[in-house]
């Protein structure tokens, strides 16, 4: 129930267009909290009717994006043992298993003179189009088709014209005026109104026939969606008016831009969740930032990392801007990392796994590169954690530990010094953990305890340098003593051994 003990029921409308925008995970997402802070209903509807766009498997994909989201809805389409079901009192939620409703609601308006048929071929409408800019008027339909008489007009269906079906507008209706929840006050007159197209030629709703008569028919108490339908919303009221119905609240959510301010938008990049996710963002992740778009938990709060618990006690639909909301990669990598230093480290290594490493592990294993222990596996996400932004980069921070990257061996030598004095160390190194216990490659700390004082009394850059160097064939890597916690004892002296005669020679 919300504030005037309606029941609360929303919905998220996607055309199934074969991915799902972040835009429109964002209206789903603010639907969903919405609908949860008050014990409502969320409902996934699939708007299909445009035959042009329609794209095999696009319904599927969507719900398996919500799946993957953990973000639940309560009726829609659902998949179970692999089939699509419908669940929940007012299916079904695909449009183009409605159609018959469509139609008996453009018979009923036709009947009661609410719309008409409208015969006018496109070369006339373009014409009448091109007659109103001349005449500096905005560009509407001009009711040809309202005079045609019943006769007339049964003749020309029964001889196969086609014809579609127009809402008739009242122009004297006078101001159509509500108040979104966003955008406050919103006024337009009825004389700016086209009479809008409610069933195409082809026998197929329009968006705002469709949409509207399933708001109603799924008792929707809130329409919550982009900013793009605000222009539709006068068109959709004068529909509720003319079927005599109820109508819902209203919210329209801000713009998505870039940095450089533009509608985000699929040319520009990645725009899809699936793509974000298959990046290797963490959906819980995803959806922290997503919330952010457009709304935040207030003046003062500097707050920024919200479980979907939070958000569902903190979402304030009032809070939402009407500005456009800047979509910040670099604020998604800084929250992503967040999100993956929370997570244990048996719990990161499973979603990298998923996904993101075994590509790898075959290509390694081609090489006949041995995989690692899932303990080996755990550490290297402990290592690995603070720096990753995302999934996908844990096999790059770690890939030296599978196997030491190619190096020259004159690099073993540190600055100034030289091979000789650079062997002397590291053979030295050598000893110290031959004569170490293997418990003591389980703490990183008792790795140093051993070493340390060797590097302090030798230079440190001189001793560490080439172990490290050795350890890890990388410029850049962790410390000698956490590669040698991940790689044990056995590997460790492998490859300082390695190392001791590639410069021996
Ligand atoms: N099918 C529309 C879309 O894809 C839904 C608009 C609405 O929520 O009314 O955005």
């Amino acid at each position: 129930m919300n504030s005037d003990n309606k029941e609360v029921r929303v919905r998220f409308a996607p055309s199934p267009t074969g991915f799902l925008h972040v835009g429109g995970f964002r209206s789903a997402l603010y639907n969903y909290l919405f609908a949860k802070q008050h014990k409502g209903t969320f409902i996934l509807r699939i708007e299909d009717t445009d035959q042009n766009r329609l794209v095999e498997g696009a319904t599927e994909g969507l719900i398996n994006v919500f799946t993957n989201m953990g973000v639940h809805y309560d009726e829609g389409p659902m998949i179970e043992e692999g089939k699509l079901v419908a669940k929940g009192d007012f299916g079904p939620y695909i449009q183009s298993e409605r159609l018959d409703l469509y139609k008996n609601h453009a018979n009923e308006l036709l009947s009661s003179g609410k719309a008409y048929r409208c015969f006018c071929t496109p070369e006339r409408l373009e014409m009448v189009r091109a007659q109103m800019q001349r005449d500096k008027q905005p560009p509407k339909y001009d009711k040809h088709c309202l005079s045609l008489s019943t006769d007339e007009i049964e003749k020309r269906v029964a001889a196969g014209e086609k014809s579609v079906v127009r809402l008739n507008v009242d122009s004297e209706r006078g101001e159509i005026a509500f108040t979104d929840h966003v955008r406050g006050e919103v006024k337009i007159h009825a004389r700016e109104v086209d009479d809008q197209v409610l069933m195409k030629s082809d026998g197929f709703p329009t968006y705002h026939l469709a949409s509207v008569v399933d708001d109603h028919l799924m008792k929707i108490s809130h329409v919550i969606r982009a900013d793009e339908w605000l222009v539709s919303t006068p068109k959709h009221i004068l529909l509720y008016e003319a079927f005599g119905w109820e109508i819902p609240e209203f919210a329209h959510l801000p713009l998505l831009v870039n940095m450089e301010r533009k509608k985000l938008s699929k040319r520009q990049g990645d725009v899809a969740v699936e793509d974000f996710l298959k990046a290797g963002y963490l959906p819980e992740a995803l959806t922290n930032f997503v919330a952010l778009l457009g709304w935040n938990p207030g003046e003062g709060e500097t707050q920024e990392k919200f479980s979907l618990e939070e958000l569902v006690d903190r979402f304030d639909l009032s809070r939402v801007q009407k500005g456009s909301a800047v979509f910040d990669v670099v604020k998604l990598d800084w929250l992503n990392n967040l999100y993956i230093r929370a997570l244990d480290n048996k719990e990161l290594v499973e979603r990298v796994r998923k996904g993101f490493l075994s590509e790898h592990i075959e290509s390694l294993s081609l090489m006949g590169v041995k995989d690692l222990s899932d303990e080996q596996y755990e550490k290297m996400a402990e290592l690995a954690k603070e720096r990753m932004k995302k999934l996908s980069e844990f096999f790059e921070l770690s890939k030296f530990f599978w196997k030491a990257g190619e190096y020259e061996a004159a690099d073993l030598v540190w600055k100034h010094s030289d091979a000789e004095k650079t062997l002397e160390n590291m053979r030295a190194v050598e000893a110290i953990l031959e004569g170490l216990d293997m418990s003591a490659f389980e703490s990183v700390e008792a790795l140093e305890k051993a070493v340390m004082p060797l590097a302090d009394e030798r230079g440190r850059g001189d001793v560490l340098w080439p172990v490290r160097y050795a350890l890890s064939g990388q410029k850049a890597s962790p410390s000698p003593f956490e590669i040698m916690w991940v790689l044990g004892k056995e590997e460790s002296l492998l490859r300082l051994d390695l190392a001791i005669s590639a410069l021996s020679v």
